[in-house]
């Protein structure tokens, strides 16, 4: 229990943080903290959220003291001025509008744990010359924020935005402006960002946030990928101010969304196109794609997409090639050994058939070792090919990542 009775008992989970204002009624609990509000509260709360000086200066407003005292009253020191922390917001039928025209400009607008009970709604609301920070909040409704404009920088951290499927044909991020340095989303999770609105100069950072992935629509776009999309913007946005490390990332992501997506994008065609509805066991999918022609294509165009990852890392990963090199380089070299296909082969010596492998691979052969006719010259010309296209490769890839 709180020493003070009259003294709201909200406080923060992780920082020194709690509230000064008196608790409402017996939950202990101010307007802004206490949670399922009545109607009237809910009512009350709104009213000192959206208030403006006029209806709370009107005589025929009959909650003006009460949102004087809960509100105005309350937050005479300017940097409080854009503190939420907490907040439980009810349910509204109308958009977040507080007129903050006393926040100290670059101030930040903090929405640190709240709990929106049902919607969240900050469309065509214009967060001023602020930061604006959503940390650790639930939301239970629809996230929208179209038209709002950000002018500063912007964190979403350990939010969930996903919540768009229950509100089809909105978009949480339509037309809205991101003019900040940067724009980023850490943990939780992103239903969609279509439609965002970045400057030139702000950042997207995307820190193990979860973006959902493939969705089919059933109209004629057919497929969306909110997932490959965000990180495509990401790469782009990145590649805008030259932070190629940045751009490396995002377009790592991207193509490995892309190169998964490939088989679902295929299983849903290929379902609608035979009128398989409803659940059906893998295998049985699958042996029906054997007979069907597009399904190779993908097939082929999935394990070059792998090759490319697994082997230099969609051009991004130079040291996956040289890891690549030494693992065929041992593989032939434990080949050339165990069936000695090489000479001088007097006794197995392990270590000498490495050296003739990496010899072979890097086209160096020396000729002190030969491989033996048939099989032996066979694999060696196979290694060599190989040799020289994996140094290209290498050497390919590491000039474009160190000279850009
Ligand atoms: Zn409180």
């Amino acid at each position: 229990m709180n020493d003070n009775k009259n003294q709201c008992c909200w406080k923060s989970k992780y920082k020194p943080d709690s509230c000064s204002r008196k608790a409402l009624d017996d939950s202990g609990y101010c307007l802004f903290h206490k949670v399922n509000k009545n109607e009237d509260e809910g009512r009350l709360f709104w009213e000192a959220i959206n208030f403006d000086n006029e209806s709370v200066n009107s005589k025929d407003n009959p909650y003006a003291d009460l949102i004087r005292h809960h509100f105005v009253e309350c937050y005479k020191h300017g940097s409080q001025y854009g503190n939420f922390n907490g907040f439980v917001f009810p349910k509204h039928k109308g958009v977040f509008n507080y007129k903050f025209k006393t926040l100290n400009p670059r101030d930040t607008f903090h929405f640190i744990e709240n709990t929106f009970e049902n919607d969240c709604l900050f469309d065509n609301y214009d967060f001023g010359n602020n930061n604006v920070e959503f940390i650790d909040v639930t939301i239970n409704g629809i996230v929208s924020f179209e038209k709002a404009i950000f002018r500063r920088r912007v964190v979403f951290k350990n939010t969930n935005l996903l919540t768009y499927r229950s509100a089809p044909g909105r978009w949480p991020f339509f037309d809205t402006v991101f003019n900040g340095q940067e724009l980023k989303f850490i943990g939780g999770s992103i239903y969609d960002i279509f439609g965002i609105k970045l400057s030139e100069n702000t950042d997207l950072i995307i820190e193990n946030a979860k973006i959902s992935d493939l969705r089919h629509a059933d109209t004629d776009e057919g497929f969306i990928f909110p997932e490959a999309e965000t990180y495509r913007i990401a790469k782009k946005q990145a590649l805008r101010h030259g932070d190629f490390n940045a751009s490396s990332k995002y377009l790592y992501k991207e193509k490995e969304v892309t190169r998964k997506e490939l088989f679902d994008i295929f299983r849903i065609k290929f379902k609608k196109k035979n009128n398989i509805t409803g659940n059906i066991a893998r295998w049985e999918l699958a042996s029906k794609y054997l007979f069907e022609k597009d399904f190779y294509e993908v097939l082929f165009k999935f394990l070059g997409e792998s090759i490319k990852k697994y082997i230099i890392g969609y051009g991004e990963r130079p040291a996956r090639a040289l890891l690549a090199s030494l693992f065929i380089i041992i593989c032939y070299g434990v080949a050339y050994w165990s069936f000695r296909l090489h000479t001088p082969n007097e006794s197995p010596d392990l270590w000498k058939s490495i050296f003739f492998s990496i010899v072979t691979f890097t086209t160096v052969g020396y000729g002190n070792i030969i491989p033996t006719p048939g099989l032996g010259e066979f694999l060696a010309s196979t290694e060599m090919i190989s040799g020289v296209t994996f140094i290209a490769i290498w050497t390919g890839t590491i000039i474009r990542k160190m000279t850009r």
